[in-house]
């Protein structure tokens, strides 16, 4: 059972101040057209944490005409290459010199411990932003053999405006994974932040001008997503669309890009991610890494090992250690330290979650630990874990997308392969063995863009990341995605004297 002390205890006064609620547009802070602001909340008590102001079809025109100038006009796609690698690197020093704002902001907006923004996130921010500033300078193109006599020169040239559309779960990472590699190959921006978590991409765009970003190179547009985001996907002058979210939306806004101007797009989009523990696993290290597979950043993962399979010869030993770590997981004020889960981001989750974990119960699955709220106010949810659960339940089959872990039981591994591809998402999955043969077996099996043996959520700037299936289209980070931001030109030319 959880400590019922919190419910009385005073939310931690953040240590930041919320300094940017505009819109940026063309380098300057404005206003929306319409006026209009919406509120962004504090998902500890649902508190108001500051107006922003929301914008709509008019602000994505206003936007997309500034990336627009900035892209046809220069100076950044035609810059000399290490101009703009040494503009993303002293970006990387303005966000490590701002650290604890940004982590505080990214806290106090999304809910996520204050040490695993810090600590965690932050640093992958400037490591990302470094990586990405080394590639500037080292895009190229080929000259390729042609059967007759002529030169062919194959040109990489930045795509153009590229529209970014982004969540709420890593609202800084997801800004950078899309906003780091565009910038390298030297294109603009319009990237619309989710509405629940607008603050810190505005705070980090700042500092990015600060590092000598021309303006009209990166807009941000905060805003609803039937609204602003709608506008952005089926915008006839946006060259290229990248998209992170549910799938539900991701095929809107493919839809939308299709009906408009048939943008190419990039969708990195839901999981039901299968983990797999083998008989002969290590089953501390696994029981610790499953439960943070599935618990960290509150449920709130894309990539969450939210089917966890494991061998009918363990799996008592299992279920037994994973129900005493969920109680011993540290819920609470995500501002205190050692804290580990904080609220859900708001009510709608909040809601969906708790539905989902009634549908287990009613399904026939075991609830083990949790199952309630946590606290009386705010979105917190005790950590929450089902046994016995079977894979046609709605908990094994939809993603939940909260602190909900579903314990499954297998006894074979063609068994357990067929029924961990047996999804229609295909974003991540974990293996746990010691057996080389049984890895290699299951990491070519699974038809899943990640593949984590004995770790999991092991995430670097150079690897890819993207799923199969309803999981999305493309790869993000490494050098995939420099081809989402690049068009390839062949250039044909005769040579007067082949010979030579
Ligand atoms: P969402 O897909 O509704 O929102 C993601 C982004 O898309 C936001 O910026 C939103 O404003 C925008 N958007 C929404 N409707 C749009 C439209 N019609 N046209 C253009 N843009 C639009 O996701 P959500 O509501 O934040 O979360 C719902 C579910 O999505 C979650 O429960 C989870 O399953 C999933 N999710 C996945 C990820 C991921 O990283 N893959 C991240 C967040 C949420």
């Amino acid at each position: 059972t959880y400590s019922t002390a919190f419910a009385t205890e005073e939310p931690i006064t953040p240590q930041v101040q919320v300094k940017y609620t505009q819109l940026l547009i063309n380098g300057k802070f404005v206003d929306a057209a319409s006026g209009k602001t919406f509120q962004t909340l504090d998902p500890r008590t649902g508190d108001v944490i500051a107006n922003v102001s929301e914008g709509d079809a008019e602000d994505i025109n206003r936007a997309v005409s500034a990336a627009r100038t900035a892209f046809d006009d220069g100076p950044w796609p035609k810059m000399p290459p290490y101009e703009r690698s040494r503009i993303l690197l002293r970006f990387a020093d303005l966000i490590e010199k701002n650290i604890d704002e940004l982590a505080a902001l990214e806290t106090w907006d999304n809910g996520k411990p204050h040490e695993q923004a810090a600590k965690a996130e932050l640093p992958m921010l400037v490591r990302l932003f470094r990586y990405y500033a080394g590639w500037a300078d080292k895009i190229h193109g080929l000259i390729v053999p042609a059967d007759g006599p002529h030169q062919v020169e194959v040109l990489h040239e930045p795509i153009g405006v590229c529209g970014q559309i982004i969540p709420w779960n890593f609202p800084l990472l997801m800004f950078a994974w899309k906003v780091g590699p565009a910038l390298a190959c030297g294109n603009t921006i319009v990237l619309k932040t989710a509405e629940q978590t607008p603050l810190s991409a505005l705070y980090a765009s700042k500092l990015l001008h600060e590092a000598g970003l021309p303006p009209g190179v990166l807009n941000i547009i905060s805003g609803y997503g039937p609204t602003a985001g709608a506008a952005l996907a089926s915008h006839m002058d946006v060259d290229k669309l990248a998209f992170t979210g549910s799938t539900e939306t991701g095929k809107i806004v493919l839809e939308l890009a299709s009906k408009s101007n048939l943008k190419p797009v990039t969708l990195e989009l839901g999981g039901k991610s299968p983990f797999i523990v083998c008989e002969d696993a290590d089953i501390d290290k696994a029981v610790e890494l499953a439960h943070f597979a599935l618990f960290f950043n509150q449920g709130q993962c894309c990539c969450a090992g939210s089917r966890t399979f494991v061998h009918e010869r363990v799996y008592d030993e299992f279920l037994e250690k994973s129900k005493a770590r969920a109680l011993r997981r540290v819920v609470g004020d995500p501002f205190k330290k050692g804290v580990e889960q904080g609220p859900q981001i708001d009510s709608e989750q909040f809601e969906k979650v708790m539905r989902y974990i009634k549908s287990g119960v009613e399904s026939g699955a075991t609830l083990e630990s949790g199952g309630e709220r946590f606290g009386s106010k705010g979105y917190y949810i005790q950590p929450t874990v089902f046994s016995n659960v079977q894979d046609g339940m709605l908990i094994a089959k939809d993603e939940i997308f909260g602190p909900v872990q579903s314990i499954l039981k297998f006894k074979e591994l063609d068994e357990v392969i067929k029924r961990a591809n047996s999804t229609r998402y295909g974003l991540a999955a974990g293996v746990f063995t010691k057996n080389i043969d049984t890895a290699n077996t299951l990491t070519r099996a699974l038809r899943a863009g990640t593949v984590w043996v004995n770790c999991f959520d092991v995430f670097d700037a150079a690897i890819p990341f993207g799923g199969y299936k309803m999981s999305g289209h493309g790869r993000e980070k490494g050098i995939y995605s420099l081809n989402n931001y690049l068009q390839v030109k062949a250039v044909v030319t005769p040579l007067k004297n082949p010979a030579w």
